[in-house]
């Protein structure tokens, strides 16, 4: 690849100002700038780094997503356009870590409710027995990678038992018993929390539908910080309602932003957030490393960090 200009498209700026990456960037032998994602903008790079997928990223050698998740992107069409396609898996365990520990906190200590209440000037006891602690409660974590990682630290410090289940069940320091995928049920069974942290691909989509919902404990919560398709929203809908599990914390959706009609926005031990359980101040800087280590890697004839197809 004969690198000579990285564009940053301008969608990153759902997560950081454009401005900040091309910042960051600066000092690489390359040139980096800013871009719109028109075919007239691109027409002099050979890579972009990109928060969403255009048609005319095609037409170039290298596309770098600021996302861990690749589901906006074609393997099929990339590999038939000879692009290659890089993500930025890894760097985002701390922050959905704490995001995580977050949502099971105020699930339990019931500051969801208080914040509700706060805003209404009304000030609520709760009855004697909903709030409760997380020590000594069990965790499944659905999907033991970088995410999955994060997440096992923060939940093993606040004292919740933690197994896991992903699709080769080697051991995972931190997590007791790890499950394979085709073992799910087991893994779920005696959670308190499921949490889940799996890419969205073929075998993950709707993978928590009304059946798999319906083995988990009529006290769970489920944490979805994965994908929204990996769950059946409307079964999630209906478990919650039936009070087939007790709530969950959900920061990602099959249709975002979650529409204004949603009964998710309405219930009572539902915490929605808007797919931003990985934003951190400091995002644009992991990424500028992460492109920083491609670039390298390119120029000495290798392919970028993180390839993905
Ligand atoms: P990763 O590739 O490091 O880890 C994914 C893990 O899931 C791997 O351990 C893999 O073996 C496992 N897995 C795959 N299929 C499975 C299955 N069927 N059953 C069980 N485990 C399975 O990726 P990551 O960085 O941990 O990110 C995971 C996903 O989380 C991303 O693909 C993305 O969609 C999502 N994500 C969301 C946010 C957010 O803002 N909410 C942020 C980062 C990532």
């Amino acid at each position: 690849m004969n690198l000579e200009r990285i564009g940053v498209d301008e969608s990153v700026s759902t997560v950081f100002p454009p401005e900040k990456l091309v910042e960051a960037l600066s000092g690489l032998p390359v040139e980096v700038e800013r871009v719109d994602g028109s075919p007239d903008s691109l027409a002099d790079c050979q890579a972009v780094v990109t928060f969403v997928n255009r048609e005319a990223f095609l037409d170039l050698e290298w596309v770098h997503s600021i996302q861990a998740g690749v589901d906006r992107f074609s393997r099929e069409r990339f590999e038939e356009a000879g692009v290659v396609l890089s993500n930025s898996t890894g760097i985002h365990g701390d922050a959905i870590g704490e995001t995580v520990a977050t949502q099971v906190l105020m699930l339990a200590r019931r500051f969801h409710v208080h914040v509700a209440n706060q805003r209404r000037r009304e000030w609520s006891q709760p009855g004697w027995d909903d709030a409760w602690t997380v020590a000594g409660e069990q965790a499944c974590v659905v999907g033991l990678g970088g995410l999955g990682r994060g997440i096992v630290d923060r939940l093993t410090g606040l004292g919740i038992d933690v197994v896991g289940v992903r699709r080769t069940p080697t051991p995972e320091p931190g997590v007791d018993r790890v499950y394979p995928a085709e073992r799910l049920h087991d893994g779920i069974a005696d959670a308190r929390f499921v949490v889940l942290a799996v890419p969205l691909v073929e075998e993950t989509r709707n993978l928590f539908d009304d059946e798999v919902l319906s083995a988990m404990r009529e006290d769970a919560y489920l944490v979805n910080v994965a994908r929204g398709g990996v769950v059946d929203q409307s079964a999630l809908v209906d478990a919650l309602e039936s009070g087939e599990i007790a709530g969950a914390a959900l920061d990602v959706f099959e249709t975002e932003p979650l529409p204004e009609s949603s009964p998710l926005w309405e219930m009572d031990d539902v915490i929605v957030s808007p797919h931003c359980g990985a934003f951190i101040d400091e995002y644009y800087r992991h990424i500028a490393a992460i492109v920083r280590e491609s670039v390298r890697r390119v120029q000495t004839g290798d392919e970028p960090a993180n390839r993905v197809f």
